[in-house]
């Protein structure tokens, strides 16, 4: 049994100890926001949409190519709009350059990593919200280092605007030059930073100037299952899509695989995950990784089965990944394919995820964004 952090403390709590978060950037804030600040700079309050349409409507980040402010307002916009937040430190690529992982160094010298993977009819990346990860999960290496600090909204947007650019740059080949789909996913427990996270969104979703136009629907926040975050997120007047990371459906278990359960029972994070389903009329995604004898086991199948049947779910599964110091392996593709084959006689509907980025270390729980990690480095990334 892994010991528990359980919940870490609450950065936001009067007297907590204030992480060294960056200074403000402009996706902090909504467009009236943006535009209280630039009258404060003396400036005329369209700048603010002007420097807006150029990061979210055209993806430009660099305050050089703002050609069009005049240059005596151009460093002070700069200054207090577009502090650089992400100093790109390595990419990664593989699958022909259609999954590019990227480690970025933020302001305190913290590392965390995103993930773009291009598909024939989609774009999606994987970004993360926290500096590392305090929930502990053994079998994932994000969780073995613990947490480092939350991300600021703007360090979680400015992942995606960044990797929407290398998108929209051609870079991936055979897929669709504009971003479609952001996934939480990443480094960090999205639910344990949860204002800056829903911040993060509503900036994704808001059409252009004010945000990247994204559709509500092809976001996914993924989380290990905080039951009164659930429930806060389905009173948002949002609709992204939930996926719960169960990967065991009895407590036995899952109490050591996500150590979290200790304090919400996998009855208690169902029942929120149902009550999210029923608010927003979305479907859960029930995320489990398939460990060899340790929960893929026939009677698990069915167990989960019953507890999924006749619910808005769909399971994915999603071959264990290797990660450093793990002892645990991936199941065989027999034992697989006869939890999938459980599952769907009980009526739910079960896909197994592919392993993308697995080479570049970038597939779910490989992300530790260590400057020596990786192999076959596709080239320095260029800000
Ligand atoms: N903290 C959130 C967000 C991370 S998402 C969460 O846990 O949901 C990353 C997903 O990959 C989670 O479902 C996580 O449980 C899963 N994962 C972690 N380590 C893994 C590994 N080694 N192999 C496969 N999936 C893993």
């Amino acid at each position: 049994m892994t010991s528990l952090p359980l919940m870490p403390v609450d950065p936001d709590a009067p007297g907590a100890r204030r992480a060294a978060m960056p200074p403000q950037h402009l996706a902090d804030l909504d467009l009236d926001g943006r535009k209280d600040l630039v009258t404060k700079l003396g400036e005329s309050a369209f700048r603010a949409r002007q420097v807006s349409t150029h990061y979210f409507g055209r993806l430009v980040r660099d305050p050089a190519q703002m050609t069009d402010l005049p240059a005596s307002s151009r460093d002070r916009l700069a200054d207090q709009l577009l502090p650089r937040l992400l100093t790109p430190v390595r990419e990664l690529a593989c699958d022909d350059g259609a999954t590019r992982k990227a480690l970025w160094r933020l302001h305190d010298g913290s590392l965390v990593e995103s993930v773009l993977m291009g598909y024939p009819d989609r774009v999606t990346v994987c970004i993360s919200s926290q500096a590392g990860c305090g929930m502990a999960c053994p079998f994932c290496a994000t969780g073995q280092a613990g947490l480092t600090r939350n991300l600021s909204t703007a360090e979680i947007v400015d992942q995606a605007v960044y990797l929407a650019g290398v998108a929209a740059s051609g870079k991936v080949a055979g897929s669709p030059p504009r971003l479609s789909h952001v996934v939480f996913m990443g480094m960090g427990e999205p639910l344990a930073n949860y204002n800056r996270v829903i911040a993060a969104i509503r900036r994704l979703v808001a059409p252009p100037p004010e945000g990247l136009g994204l559709s509500q629907r092809h976001i996914t926040v993924s989380t290990v299952g905080l039951v009164p975050a659930i429930h806060r997120l389905a009173s948002e007047d949002l609709s992204v899509t939930l996926a719960l990371s169960l990967h065991a459906p009895d407590d036995e278990l899952r109490d050591e695989l996500v150590p979290v359960n200790q304090r919400w029972k996998v009855c208690e994070v169902l029942d929120a995950a149902w009550a999210y389903a029923a608010r927003t009329g979305r479907r859960v995604s029930i995320e489990y990784a398939m460990i060899k004898d340790v929960n893929d086991q026939p009677w698990r199948a069915d167990l989960l089965g019953r507890l999924l049947a006749g619910k808005l779910a769909h399971v994915n599964l999603i071959p264990l990944n290797p990660t450093p110091g793990s002892r645990w392996d991936a199941s065989p593709k027999p034992v697989e394919r006869e939890f999938v084959r459980r599952l769907r006689d009980a009526g739910v509907s079960t896909t197994v995820r592919d392993t993308r980025g697995r080479e570049i270390d970038g597939a779910c729980g490989q992300l530790a964004a260590a400057e020596d990690s990786g192999t076959d480095p596709a080239g320095e990334m260029t800000a």
